[in-house]
């Protein structure tokens, strides 16, 4: 329950801002349910796969990859020309990032760059940088953040942990549908194939893999409404807002 204090006929919300660390499979649904956690908490939702898609579309953009290698001694030698920022966006009500001053959302979402992204993940200066921004973002609290390795690495101390999972069939196709609404050109199996091995990529690297933290509360939404999975989210966090309070 929020503690409200009245100070001068001001309500002031005193209940303790939580971290919400989000993990899980691709395309569980992680960023959607964050974004609405984010909003009904008045919290900052950051996404942290963005931020590994952002300096993927930068190594692609500046030559580091050609016929699916990747040259990750220049990518790793040019990371402090790479600025990420998450800038708000009214309308949408997210943040949305910013590669070196340019907004990338859009060409980060391509199946190309989901096709490179988990090699660059794996590359541990990458990580090294990305975790240290992340952990600064997240310094006072009342921050939702997902990925791969929120729960593990970045905040292990978070007051709520979540790991999401579904079938690959459920998240290929939420998958397929959010490209196919966008207007890319993309084949089922392509982006099938493509889930799983991201998958296998992230859980089986050396680096941070995706692991389920021993204190994460497991969700499989495959046979889960958006609304349902929401309402029994909300009443975790409600749970741990007042026993941290
Ligand atoms: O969340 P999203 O699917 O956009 O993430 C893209 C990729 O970024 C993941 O498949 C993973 O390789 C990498 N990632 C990561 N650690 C995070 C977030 C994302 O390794 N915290």
């Amino acid at each position: 329950m929020p503690v409200l204090l009245v100070y001068n006929t001001i309500l002031i919300d005193m209940s303790k801002k939580i971290t919400i660390a989000i993990d899980g499979f691709s395309s569980t649904g992680k960023s959607t349910i964050a974004k609405l956690l984010a909003k009904k908490y008045n919290y900052v939702y950051v996404d942290t796969g963005a931020m590994y898609r952002a300096v993927s579309l930068y190594a692609k953009n500046n030559g580091y990859v050609s016929n699916d290698l990747l040259n990750s001694n220049d990518l790793v030698s040019s990371l402090n020309d790479i600025t990420l920022v998450f800038v708000f966006n009214n309308d949408l009500g997210y943040a949305e990032i910013h590669l070196n001053g340019v907004n990338v959302e859009k060409e980060i979402r391509s199946l190309e760059i989901s096709q490179l992204v988990s090699k660059i993940a794996t590359i541990s200066e990458v990580r090294k940088k990305l975790v240290h921004e992340q952990k600064l973002m997240g310094k006072e609290g009342g921050i939702v953040m997902d990925g791969r390795d929120i729960g593990t690495v970045v905040f292990p101390e978070a007051e709520l942990k979540l790991f999401m999972t579904a079938s690959a069939d459920k998240r290929a196709t939420r998958r397929y549908n959010e490209l196919i609404n966008r207007g890319d050109k993309v084949n089922y199996n392509e982006i099938l194939f493509n889930v799983e091995e991201r998958d296998r990529i992230d859980s089986t690297r050396e680096d941070s893999p995706l692991l389920k933290a021993d204190d994460a509360i497991e969700f499989d939404n495959s046979d889960m409404g958006i609304n349902e999975q929401f309402e029994r989210i909300c009443s975790l966090v409600d749970k741990k807002i007042s026993q941290s309070s």
